[in-house]
C-alpha cells in the first residue's frame, strides 16, 4: 500500500494526456528514486510554469512573455498569418521551421456535438487583426477532420470581401489526422503545397 501522498501524486499524473494510472505510478517511483535531481528539476519547472506562463494577448500562444516571442520577433513576416486550432498545433508547425509568419490560435474547433460555437473561439479577434490591415495572407491550418474543415470554411466565409489571400494546408495531411501528431516532414510538405480554399 502506497502512502496517501504518493497516491495523490500518481492520480494527478494519471490525468495528464498520454499517461494512464500504470505509467503514472511508474513515473512516481522513478521520481522518488531521484529526489535530489529529477524531482527538484521538475518542481522548479512546474513552479516557473505557474508563475510565468501567460497567454499572448495577440495570438493566443502560451509563453513566458507578453506579447509572445513569435509576435515580438521582428524577423517574422507580419503579412502572413497562420490560423490554428490549438497551441499544440502552433508548436508543431513552428517546430517544422518552414512558416516564417505569425499565428492565430482559435482555441478549438466548431463542433455541433460539443456545443462549440463561433463566439466560443477566437474568431472575432482574428477578424479584428485582419481589419487592422497589414496582412496579405491567411493560412488556414485546421486539422484534416470534419470539424476542422467546417471551421476552416466558416472562417473563409467570414473573411470574404477582405483584402487577404486565403489558403489552406494541402493534401498530404491524412484524413482524420491531427497536426500535432504528424511528423515534421509531412507537415512541412502540407504547408509548402498550401492552396486557395475551395
Ligand atoms: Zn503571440
Amino acid at each position: 500500500m502506497a502512502s496517501q501522498e504518493i497516491e495523490n501524486l500518481a492520480s494527478a499524473l494519471a490525468r495528464l494526456p498520454g499517461l494512464g494510472p500504470r505509467s503514472a505510478r511508474r513515473a512516481v517511483l522513478w521520481l522518488v528514486k531521484r529526489r535530489e535531481t529529477a524531482l527538484d528539476q521538475l518542481l522548479g519547472a512546474l513552479g516557473d510554469m505557474r508563475d510565468k506562463l501567460v497567454e499572448c494577448d495577440t495570438c493566443g500562444n502560451v509563453d513566458t512573455r507578453q506579447p509572445c516571442a513569435i509576435c515580438a520577433d521582428p524577423r517574422r513576416d507580419s503579412r502572413s498569418l497562420c490560423v490554428v486550432e490549438d497551441v499544440a498545433d502552433l508548436w508543431a508547425l513552428d517546430r517544422a521551421k518552414l512558416f516564417t509568419g505569425r499565428y492565430h490560435v482559435l482555441g478549438g474547433r466548431l463542433s455541433a456535438l460539443d456545443g462549440v460555437r463561433p463566439e466560443d473561439l477566437a474568431i472575432g479577434s482574428l477578424l479584428s487583426r485582419v481589419e487592422q490591415g497589414g496582412i496579405d495572407e491567411i493560412v488556414l491550418a485546421m486539422n484534416a477532420t470534419l470539424e476542422g474543415q467546417t471551421t476552416a470554411h466558416y472562417i473563409a466565409e467570414r473573411l470574404e470581401g477582405m483584402p487577404v489571400r486565403i489558403t489552406q494546408l494541402a493534401h498530404g495531411l491524412p484524413v482524420g489526422g491531427e497536426l500535432d501528431y504528424l511528423d515534421e516532414g509531412t507537415l512541412a510538405q502540407a504547408l509548402r503545397a498550401r492552396r486557395p480554399i475551395a
